[in-house]
């Protein structure tokens, strides 16, 4: 990893940051390069013209940590506003959703329902797996930071009793994943596989760049290897390579698994594996509550963080 990048992800708790950061409207150059825009128009539009061009995608709207059960509501109802849009727009079979637990209730406070905030997260994220299935297409359980691998793993056990078309998300970065990988590389089970976003400590989190992508290749073998339908989260050509010659190895023809990129990162590898036949979906993250996201992109790429710093500055 990065040097920066654990700092970048520190300072991106602070909330005077926050706040100074969220002040650039998200017309920003820095901000539109990663979030098309704030809309289910914008996030449809992208969307229609991504399929154009031979690509899947997966949508995100964006937020993250709501301790407010209102918000939470209102990300459930963002949620099926734009299934029913890629519903009536003809694009649910190119098109699926992407949702973090933690901003549909996973963190609200015991107070609000007794059993707290996982059992709402729970309740809410089968409302939109209901919605999606409505619609035609699936939904996938972002990741996010250790505390809740356990919960989010227990819930999406939950989901796919009436749902197993719902999608996991693993992080190489974690001791634990390879486990996981193997409890999950059943037939039918969708599990994307990422290198992991957060800041994590050293007793459950390799920190070594070279360890994450030892430990993400064992992860690709376990998967390929499996039953189920990996989903390739990567930009790095290296993965990309190895994920490609493993396939092969296992005897995996394309559409048996999926390649996924980032919105914005490497659109021409995203464009050239897809005119190579294979299946690739872009992550479209959408909305107002980008700074999260933003920040751990920059963290990724601190090269970004000189323009960045300059957009703040002048703040276009
Ligand atoms: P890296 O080694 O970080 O990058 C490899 C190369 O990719 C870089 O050299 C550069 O060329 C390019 N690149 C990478 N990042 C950037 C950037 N920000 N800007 C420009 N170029 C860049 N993480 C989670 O923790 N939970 C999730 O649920 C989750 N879902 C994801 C879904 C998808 C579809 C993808 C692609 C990633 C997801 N991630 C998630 C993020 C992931 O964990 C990594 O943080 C991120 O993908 C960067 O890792 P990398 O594999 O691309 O490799």
């Amino acid at each position: 990893m990065s040097l920066l990048r654990q700092p970048i992800l520190l300072l991106a708790r602070s909330q005077g940051v926050k706040k100074l950061v969220s002040t650039m409207p998200v017309s920003s150059g820095i901000v539109t390069s990663y979030v098309p825009g704030e809309t289910t128009a914008d996030a449809v539009g992208a969307t229609a013209g991504l399929v154009d061009d031979g690509l899947r995608v997966t949508l995100d709207y964006l937020g993250e940590d709501t301790t407010d059960a209102a918000q939470a509501d209102a990300t459930v109802a963002a949620y099926k506003d734009v299934l029913a849009e890629l519903s009536r727009r003809g694009l649910a079979a190119h098109a699926e959703v992407s949702v973090k637990l933690s901003a549909i209730g996973q963190f609200l406070p015991d107070t609000v329902e007794p059993g707290g905030g996982h059992k709402i997260a729970l309740e809410n994220a089968r409302e939109i797996c209901r919605a999606a299935r409505n619609a035609g297409t699936t939904v996938t359980l972002d990741m996010e930071d250790h505390t809740t691998t356990d919960s989010t793993l227990s819930i999406l056990r939950e989901l796919r009793k009436d749902f197993p078309e719902t999608g996991a998300v693993l992080q190489a970065m974690l001791h634990r994943t390879e486990a996981d990988c193997r409890a999950l590389a059943y037939e039918g089970s969708r599990v994307r596989l990422c290198k992991g976003a957060y800041m994590e400590p050293e007793d459950v989190a390799f920190q070594d760049k070279v360890e994450i992508d030892k430990s993400y290749v064992r992860c690709l073998k376990v998967l390929l290897g499996g039953q189920g339908y990996p989903m390739i989260a990567t930009h790095d050509p290296r993965m990309i390579q190895i994920a490609s010659s493993l396939a092969s190895r296992f005897g995996r023809r394309p559409g048996t698994y999926e390649f996924q990129m980032l919105y914005g990162i490497r659109p021409e590898e995203q464009k050239r594996l897809a005119a190579a036949g294979e299946t690739v979906r872009v992550y479209i993250p959408y909305g107002t509550e980008w700074y999260g996201y933003l920040m751990r992109r920059l963290a990724e790429k601190p090269q970004n963080l000189a323009f960045f710093l300059r957009s703040l500055v002048s703040k276009k």
